[in-house]
C-alpha cells in the first residue's frame, strides 16, 4: 500500500470524465483493488473524508469515503468507510444547503457551496455487489463533492458567489469558524 500524489487544479486529468469501471471479476482485479487500497491510504493521510480516483491520476469511476469522528466538529455526521463504484445519483433534492468545502486538489481554498440537502444513488462496493444510499446532511454533501470529480467538476464550479472563496488563514480571520469539508 501506499501513498499516492494528489493531482492539483490545472492538471487536466481533474476535468475529464472518469470511465466507468468492468465490474467483472472486480475482487480478483490486482489493479483496481490496489488502487483502492492506496486510495484509503492516501485520503487517510492527508486527512480527507473522501477521495475520487481522478485525484489520483486515474480516470475511472471510483470514490473512497470515510468520516470518523473528529473532536473539532462534534456535530458532523460520521460514515463508515467506503469505497463506491460506477455510482449514479437517483435523486437529488430542490432543497439545497450552502457548506463550507474544501478539496485536496485545491489546498489551502474554502468555499461556500450550494449542494442538495439529500441525495439517493446507487453503485457497486469493491466486491462487486450494489449498494443503494439515502442520506443528507454532511454525507450528501461529501457524495456530490466526490461524485462531481468523476465528470470533471470540482467545488469552485459549484460557487454562486466567487467572493466567498478564501485561503484557510483568512477563512479563519473573516468568515465564521464553519464547518469545512476537506474531500
Ligand atoms: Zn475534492
Amino acid at each position: 500500500m501506499a501513498v499516492l500524489k494528489v493531482a492539483r487544479l490545472g492538471d487536466p486529468i481533474l476535468r475529464q470524465i472518469a470511465k466507468p469501471v468492468n465490474l467483472e471479476n472486480i475482487r480478483d482485479n490486482k489493479d483496481i483493488q490496489l488502487l483502492i487500497d492506496d486510495m484509503i491510504d492516501t485520503m487517510r493521510m492527508e486527512k480527507g473524508v473522501g477521495l475520487a480516483a481522478p485525484q489520483v491520476s486515474r480516470s475511472i469511476q471510483v470514490v473512497v469515503l470515510e468520516c470518523a469522528g473528529s473532536e473539532r466538529y462534534p456535530d458532523r455526521n460520521e460514515f463508515p468507510l467506503m469505497t463506491l463504484i460506477n455510482p449514479v445519483f437517483t435523486k437529488y433534492s430542490e432543497e439545497t444547503v450552502s457548506g463550507w468545502e474544501g478539496c485536496l486538489s485545491l489546498p489551502g481554498l474554502r468555499g461556500l457551496v450550494p449542494r442538495s440537502r439529500e441525495v439517493a444513488l446507487e453503485a457497486y462496493n469493491r466486491m462487486g455487489e450494489k449498494v443503494f444510499i439515502e442520506t443528507d446532511g454532511f454525507f450528501a454533501i461529501a457524495l456530490q463533492h466526490e461524485i462531481d470529480h468523476l465528470n470533471g467538476i470540482v467545488f469552485v464550479d459549484r460557487m454562486t458567489d466567487l467572493a466567498k472563496l478564501s485561503y484557510q488563514e483568512e477563512f479563519e480571520t473573516y468568515w465564521m469558524k464553519e464547518d469545512v469539508i476537506e474531500v
